[in-house]
């Protein structure tokens, strides 16, 4: 029987509250509303919430107080006329301080000296961007886990970004050897929930991704239609080439212009019931579901098919991706807060690669006045513009407009927000700009009083194709960089909920579709997720003696309505000429304004926002 909020704990007072929404928006709305304007300033407290940034939990990513003033700009067209200009100087105001932003700002200080007056603006409450660490205390010890970006997948990195990573001093290969997290591939599993499949059925030993030649009885379990059980073992035991008699254009055709979903229906004869539980199981990988997105992308991306191409290659689902990757325990925070170390050595003095996921950083010391690099967050960057020989950029802090200038600025923002934050760029640059709209991401940490259950269960993780969240995996083993979370299953331990909020329409083109959810995702209250995450551990872990209400003891939830790049797909995008792609289009500089971020490579990692980053600031002189 379902149970109830109060069963399911919702009632409980643990440490998840998204206590500022509401009040502090309305404050801030009537700010902008009356259009006010500062006296002055250089260096307040944060506004939104309290504590160290890292450990907030409740709504986090894009966190109430982060996003109104830029959504005021580019949605209701707010004006910022009348700012102060703050009298301080700089060399370069950098919007944003993500990893593309922050790598900028310690390129150019290479290029042009450690004395070089530096300014660094984020809307969000903690630097980092997606590089977003969540850091627990409510077990006890400290329990470490991403809200964003997590794999340094080093191998396709290119020399310029080992180097840099080198110089940072973090040795990927040694971190990629001791890593024991495997995206639920040691110990996989499929969760049935009940309301969409009639009743909780967990199947372990069975992952989506791989062939399982040596499970194929568990799809007896599979609360589903025996004629798609039926399919499905076919599926993934034949050995047919069903593309045999085609032309290679003709196959072409087929694995670029079909849909993962459509190549499993028309091709591989699965009925819809079997179709369907593969929907979300792209949406990790590539932040959408398999109907939007080719067969050729989908099994490029761990799906499986390309058994029934005549091609021997059958890849496990995650086991090759995690030998090729280092991880930190916080995910690539520790590279942004390795960059900020950098930069403002004060921050957090005798930290570097060797023991930075435990170091505590001192907030109050990334905004001191005397410093040449300066990293102001809460500070929303409305108005960026060639200015006397250099740039004048307005930003607004606590519902306060200021200006300050520059000789140079770096945009390593995301896309979308530029055209309204630069009018003067050339228009075909803004209609480029525009295209790139970023895929919604979410990913909830829930801390549970101890990883007891999944060890019973035998499993590391869950696909779950009914729920919001189409991954669960208990975060273990990711002891690097001084971090060790020991070896006692009794302890607490971050549970990762992973996935896309749908599209409330998928009939539509691509960038509907993402707009769609990510309005969804901001709507979605703190609750809505909270509830879904004691549903979906409840159900998954309950027959281990899992009480949601007693045994979970904080939520943080990650919302990213700006998440990955959009990085162009084979259904949806044409082929551009060299040069004419909307992103080169778009990064193009402008006067003393450059554009760094992931955006500008239409690649949604790490390293692209470090390359772009290189690039931006390669191009001021
Ligand atoms: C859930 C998730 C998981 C990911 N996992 C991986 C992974 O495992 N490996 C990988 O390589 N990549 C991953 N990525 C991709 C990730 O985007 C990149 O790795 C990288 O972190 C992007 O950095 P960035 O600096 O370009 O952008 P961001 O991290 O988005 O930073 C840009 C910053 O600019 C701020 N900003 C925007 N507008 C303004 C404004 N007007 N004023 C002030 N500040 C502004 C933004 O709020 C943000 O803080 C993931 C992304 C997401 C969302």
């Amino acid at each position: 029987m379902k149970k109830t909020d109060r069963e399911l704990g919702m009632l409980r007072d643990i440490s998840r509250r998204d206590f500022i929404h509401g009040a502090s928006l309305t404050a801030l709305g009537l700010m902008l509303l009356a259009g006010c304007t500062p006296t002055s300033d250089v260096d307040i407290v944060p506004t939104g919430s309290v504590g160290y940034p890292p450990t907030r939990t409740g709504m986090r990513g894009s966190h109430p107080g982060s996003f109104e003033t830029a959504h005021a700009l580019a949605r209701t067209g707010a004006r910022f006329d009348n700012p102060a200009d703050l009298p301080e100087e700089y060399d370069v105001v950098i919007v944003g301080a993500g990893i593309s932003g922050l790598t900028a700002a310690y390129e150019y200080r290479k290029k042009f000296g450690p004395e070089s007056r530096v300014l660094v603006l984020d809307n969000h409450d903690d630097f980092g961007g997606h590089a977003k660490r969540n850091e627990f205390h409510q077990g006890g010890d400290m329990r470490l886990s991403w809200g964003g970006t997590m794999n340094l997948e080093y191998q396709s990195f290119s020399d310029p970004v080992l180097e840099f990573l080198v110089e940072l001093g973090i040795d990927v290969q040694q971190m990629s050897e001791v890593l024991d997290f495997h995206y639920g591939s040691d110990g996989p599993a499929i969760w049935f929930d009940a309301d969409t499949y009639g009743r909780d059925v967990l199947v372990p030993g069975f992952s989506i991704n791989s062939r399982n030649l040596d499970a194929l009885d568990k799809i007896d379990l599979f609360p589903i239609g025996e004629s798609a059980r039926t399919a499905l073992k076919g599926f993934y035991s034949s050995d047919t080439n069903v593309l045999e008699d085609m032309s290679a254009t003709e196959k072409d055709d087929v694995m670029l212009r079909t849909s993962y979903s459509d190549f499993l229906s028309r091709h591989a004869g699965l009925p819809d019931e079997a179709v369907d539980l593969f929907k979300k199981a792209t949406e990790g990988y590539w932040g959408v579901q398999a109907h939007s997105m080719s067969a050729a992308e989908a099994m490029s991306g761990w799906l499986p098919g390309a058994h029934l191409l005549g091609d021997e290659a059958d890849r496990g689902a995650g086991l090759e991706e995690s030998e090729v990757v280092a991880m930190f325990p916080d995910g690539n925070a520790s590279i942004a807060r390795l960059l900020v170390q950098s930069l403002i050595p004060e921050a957090a003095p005798g930290a570097n690669a060797g023991n930075i996921a435990t170091a505590r950083f001192d907030y109050a010391q990334l905004n001191r006045p005397q410093a040449s690099v300066r990293l102001r967050l809460d500070s929303t960057a409305v108005h960026v513009e060639n200015a006397d020989g250099g740039v004048a950029v307005t930003y607004v802090r606590g519902g306060t407009a200021s200006r300050i200038r520059a000789k140079h600025c770096v945009l390593a923002c995301y896309n979308a927000i530029i055209p309204h934050l630069c009018p003067e760029l050339p228009d075909d640059q803004k209609e480029a700009q525009r295209y790139q709209v970023k895929h919604p991401m979410l990913v909830t940490n829930v801390l549970i009083r101890s990883g007891a259950g999944f060890e019973r269960l035998g499993i590391t993780g869950a696909y779950c194709p009914g729920r919001m969240h189409a991954e669960a995996y208990l975060i273990k083993g990711v002891n690097t960089a001084g971090y060790h979370e020991g070896d006692d299953v009794e302890g607490a331990v971050p549970v990762m909920l992973w996935g896309i909020v749908p599209p409330p329409r998928s009939d539509v083109p691509i960038h509907d579709q993402l707009r769609g959810a990510r309005q969804v995702l901001l709507e979605m209250n703190f609750e809505d997720f909270e509830r879904e995450a004691r549903v979906v551990l409840d159900g998954l872990l309950g027959s281990t003696g899992f009480d949601a209400a007693e045994d979970i003891l904080a939520i943080t939830v990650n919302r990213w309505p700006h998440g990955y790049a959009y990085g162009y797909l084979d259904l949806w995008d044409p082929e551009w000429e060299d040069g004419q792609a909307p992103h080169e289009i778009a990064r193009r500089p402008n006067g003393n304004i450059t554009i760094a971020n992931s955006d500008a490579a239409a690649s949604a990692y790490t390293q692209a926002a470090i390359e772009e980053a290189f690039r931006a600031v390669n191009e001021l002189s």
